[in-house]
């Protein structure tokens, strides 16, 4: 093979022989059979062999070439935008073709656009047609499907040829997985699954490959849900192998502080919390991933943490995903530790240099212990003296890479920061012990006494006079109001113009309401001055990007307006909608759409109505739009699975998390290839250290 093929199969992640057993059909197809025209329907892909009646060019927008052809039964048209002359030529009259395609309705009956095609000389029967199924690959540019399929073939006949070589012969594709825990789940072998996917016979069941269920393509599944896993779990030892400070808060801060509140924590904060100072006390490292509920109280769990690093004398850092959350959190925090005379620093890019200067010497100087800022915190050159914690909220918003990234950072005299990462967007269990094998999790699955639940109503557009009209009861009658503007367009730009659009013309249909605006575009302190003019209550209707999405905390809004519902995720707009109804006002969410909605949009937004419990939104966004909308597609790598899918093989979940115990228990060793060969030379996760 030449240099250029080789490179082009590197981004398909192949480098050697057996990698080219990996790289697995997207789909198949049946090309094993010649069906009648007759019985075709539309959507089908399929093989139909006639004898062309009439080939012409047209013109209709665009010159294009139609070829029709019959078999007895019925005829189909073959259309062709890009053609030569030859092409042309060589479709004439009488001539047999077989062609290949995707069926769809046409102007003049059943069409294929640009089918693959070849002429045939003798009858169907006489003709060899393929004998097994044809799998279809992830493209990549530069290889054609059938290179690919020719060196895959290849590669299948050697590991034939090393198999009947014996087992000594059997280098090509090693089975790491232990026999023990592959026997009870009675799947076929590894070079069993692997021969069946890439050559299903022609009796194989199309719908059944295509829905992922056969046992070859399980297996599969089930070893690459194994790797991913594994290799988290790996990552979490590698972290857990450096020292760190136990936490044991001689001076009782973290005690004090939650005598001081105001309230109690309910029963879930307690459980989460113990978990969280078990960890903390141990002189490894902790890595926990703190998952609940929009407004559950995550923050004052982060807060104990962090008293317990300050009241041992040591430093940490609290982060942000925007400037506007980590404002609030220096805020909450400086409240929270005011009586027990513990300093807070806020680092932020708006700072004037001065003040900045001067936070980074005292935080060098170990003066400062706790410090909150975005997570430019850890680009910046920050010297601590002592980082002991190091808390990130929001984690979807942070990836595996950041994760470690922050540990090599926080790094210092060797030893490494307990690490604690919180999320509002709950993951269901297994799904959560899957994509986040490398963190511990504490689940605070309980909101604080009070809240009622927030009334959702899904509103279309059309109806945006009455929902105007409402914004002016709410307004009148002391309420305040979100509304958040639509992420229709890709650009920021426009979306920062769209804001200020319906800004401008809400601010013309409520002259008597005082109304503000805040977008990512704006300058900090213009951002900071609208939002505590919006805590104040100076300002009623606060107009919002998604910037206000997670823990913005205004106890007197109430009612919420959220454009173009049906474009976002049911875990963001639930999270949204936590903003409102915080106050002892019960919260009310209008989730305005663009009419005609989709079957899939109807059946979120029911979703977004009925269920208010965001581990069973959580659930159904799972099922709706699978993992990626749930966990963030570029943060995991799970996300991009070859084979297994989270949701289908949700089933094999607590079988891959058992064989992984025992792998990591047993078989150490096989671990480092078994990941390698799935997610490549560790170029996703990375290393530590
Ligand atoms: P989130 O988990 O979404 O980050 P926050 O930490 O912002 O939630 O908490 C939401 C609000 O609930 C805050 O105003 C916080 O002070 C308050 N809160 C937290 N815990 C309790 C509790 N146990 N009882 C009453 N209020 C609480
Ligand atoms: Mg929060």
């Amino acid at each position: 093979m030449g240099a250029a093929l080789a490179e082009r199969l590197q981004r398909l992640g192949v480098s050697q022989v057996q990698d080219l057993l990996f790289v697995l059909p997207l789909r198949y197809e049946d090309r094993t059979q010649v069906r009648h025209i007759g019985a075709l329907r539309a959507g089908e892909r399929a093989a139909v062999e006639g004898e062309i009646q009439l080939t012409e060019v047209v013109y209709r927008r665009r010159r294009q070439l139609l070829t029709r052809i019959a078999d007895g039964s019925g005829f189909l048209t073959l259309r062709f935008f890009h053609f030569s002359g030859a092409q042309q030529a060589a479709l004439s009259r009488g001539t047999r073709l077989r062609c290949f395609g995707e069926v769809r309705r046409g102007p003049l009956g059943l069409e294929i656009v640009h089918p693959e095609y070849r002429r045939v000389i003798e009858s169907a029967a006489a003709e060899p047609l393929e004998e097994t199924l044809t799998p279809i690959y992830p493209g990549t540019e530069g290889v054609a499907q059938g290179r690919l399929r020719a060196l895959i073939a290849q590669a299948l006949r050697e590991l034939e040829s090393t198999e009947r070589a014996g087992p000594e012969g059997g280098a090509c594709v090693h089975d790491w997985i232990p026999r023990e825990v592959l026997a009870p789940l009675g799947l076929p072998s590894l070079r069993e699954a692997l021969a069946y996917v890439h050559r299903p016979p022609r009796e194989a069941r199309l719908d059944e490959l295509a829905a992922g269920r056969h046992p070859a393509q399980r297996r599969l599944a089930f070893e690459e849900l194994l790797a991913h896993h594994l290799s988290l779990k790996l990552l979490k030892r590698t972290v857990q192998s450096d020292p760190a400070w136990p936490l044991e808060d001689p001076a009782r801060l973290a005690s004090r502080l939650l005598e001081g509140l105001p309230f109690g924590l309910t029963g879930a904060q307690r459980r989460a919390l113990r978990e969280i100072e078990t960890d903390l006390l141990a002189s490894r490292p902790m890595v926990r991933l703190l998952q609940g509920d929009v407004g559950c109280g995550k923050t004052v769990v982060a807060a104990a943490a962090a008293a317990r690093a300050a009241g041992t004398g040591l430093q940490v850092a609290l982060m942000a995903p925007t400037e506007l959350l980590a404002e609030q959190h220096f805020r909450s925090l400086s409240e929270w530790f005011r009586p027990l005379d513990v300093p807070v620093a806020l680092l932020s890019g708006s700072q004037p240099a001065r003040t900045r200067r001067s936070a980074l010497e005292t935080i060098a100087a170990g003066e400062i212990r706790i410090v909150v800022g975005t997570h430019a915190l850890f680009q910046q050159g920050i010297e601590f003296h002592a980082l002991a914690l190091v808390i990130v909220d929001e984690q979807h918003r942070f990836g595996v890479q950041q994760r470690l990234a922050l540990t090599e950072k926080g790094r210092k005299s060797g030893r490494f920061p307990h690490q604690l990462i919180m999320t509002a967007t709950p993951i269901p269990r297994t799904l959560a012990m899957t994509a986040y094998a490398d963190l511990d999790i504490s689940v605070i699955d309980e909101l604080p006494p009070g809240r009622t639940p927030v009334r959702t109503v899904v509103v279309p557009e059309q109806r945006r006079q009455e929902v105007v009209q409402r914004i002016l009861d709410a307004c009148r009658g002391g309420t305040q109001v979100y509304w958040v503007c639509p992420l229709i367009d890709e650009s920021e730009e426009l979306r920062y113009q769209a804001a200020e659009e319906t800004a401008a013309a809400l601010a013309a249909a409520l002259p008597e309401v005082r109304l503000g605006l805040v977008h990512g575009r704006l300058p900090t302190t213009q951002k900071e001055q609208t939002m505590a003019a919006f805590k104040s209550g100076k300002i009623q209707l606060l107009v919002a990007t998604t910037v206000i999405e997670v823990g913005v905390d205004v106890p007197r809004a109430a009612l919420m307006v959220i454009e173009n519902a049906e474009r976002m995720g049911l875990a963001q707009l639930h999270q949204l909608r936590g903003r409102v109804g915080r106050g002892t006002d019960a919260g009310s969410c209008v989730l305005l759409y663009r009419a005609p909605l989709s079957e899939l949009a109807r059946e979120r937004l029911k979703v977004l109505r009925e269920v208010n419990d965001g581990f069973e939104i959580a659930r159904h966004d799972l099922e709706l739009r699978g993992p990626g909308e749930l966990l963030g597609t570029r943060q995991t790598g799970l996300a991009q699975l070859r084979v297994a899918d989270l949701v289908r093989d949700a089933d094999l979940l607590p079988r891959v998390h058992a064989a992984a115990e025992l792998m990591l228990a047993t078989h150490p060793d096989s671990i480092p290839p078994l990941a390698a060969r799935w997610i490549g030379s560790g170029e996703r996760y990375g290393r530590v250290g």
